[in-house]
């Protein structure tokens, strides 16, 4: 058996179509491992706060980031700030957050959610509703990083809840006509910028410039970044969903036995290699 194609592990519970998988990518000069959060590496629970990378998961991933040649990102659609919080991340580990818009590289190495013409926009948009929300007891504005939300849960009276959403549609569209708008539930939100998980898998993988990719995730916006994978990168997703990702684990329990099972295999190649 040469080198380059380790032993089997014939203890793993991984299956062997993604054991195989995995060890094809843990021979890659230079791996990026870029995983969603929620409900890939933590199980998913009431309260974001509290939300936790499964512990096998956490060491596999810890000793992972300490080989050499290997990064650890993890891309949500949570803020940057409430990711590395959740993720207990490193100072320097690369993150991407609010679905791509924000993208951290390293320690004091980010590249803003918006440019300055887009900051003007925002600062325009949030000026021309201040008033508007203002004169709705219980609504509020919550700043976002390329936009900013209405919210209207604290408003008592649903009549005055639909004239406040009808009004900041109003407001919005007569200052900025190219706004992405999201109704939410008790929320609309305005964004001067859209951004997927794809985009920001892309400026990681063209800084980091990685010889292959592991991106895993379990919810549809983690679409976007599995299409962008290249043929020789890896796609693993998490549940049984539809999905374009070439490998599966039907549970984070499972995803985290697969990092461990690439965490093995990537010390038998690195051992020889550093
Ligand atoms: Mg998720």
């Amino acid at each position: 058996m040469s080198d380059a194609s380790p032993a089997p592990d014939p203890g793993s519970p991984v299956a062997p179509e993604l054991a195989a998988e995995l060890d094809r990518i843990a021979a890659a000069r230079t791996l990026l491992i870029a995983l969603d959060f929620d409900g890939t590496l933590a199980p998913l629970v009431d309260d974001p706060d509290d939300s936790r990378a499964l512990p096998a998961a956490r060491t596999a991933l810890d000793a992972l980031a300490a080989l050499p040649r290997t990064i650890v990102a993890l891309v949500s659609g949570r803020s940057l700030e409430s990711l590395a919080r959740a993720g207990e991340a490193a100072d320097d580990q690369p993150l991407v957050g609010s679905h791509g818009l924000e993208v951290r590289f390293g320690a004091g190495d980010a590249r803003p959610a918006v440019d300055a013409a887009d900051a003007a926009r925002v600062a325009a948009l949030r000026s021309r509703l201040e008033p508007v929300v203002a004169a709705v007891p219980g609504a509020w504005i919550e700043p976002k990083p390329a936009g900013l939300a209405v919210h209207s849960r604290r408003v008592a009276d649903p009549g005055a809840v639909r004239a406040l959403v009808e009004s900041v549609h109003v407001a919005a569209a007569e200052v900025d006509d190219a706004l992405t708008v999201r109704d939410g539930r008790d929320v609309v939100e305005f964004a001067v910028r859209d951004a997927t998980k794809g985009d920001g898998l892309r400026a990681l993988v063209e800084r980091l410039a990685p010889d292959a990719v592991l991106f895993a995730g379990d919810d549809v916006t983690d679409e976007d970044a599995l299409a962008a994978l290249g043929p020789g990168d890896l796609g693993i997703k998490v549940g049984e969903a539809e999905s374009v990702a070439r490998a599966r684990v039907p549970d984070v329990e499972a995803m985290a036995a697969a990092l461990e099972h690439l965490l093995r295999s990537r010390e038998r190649f690195s051992g020889g290699a550093r």
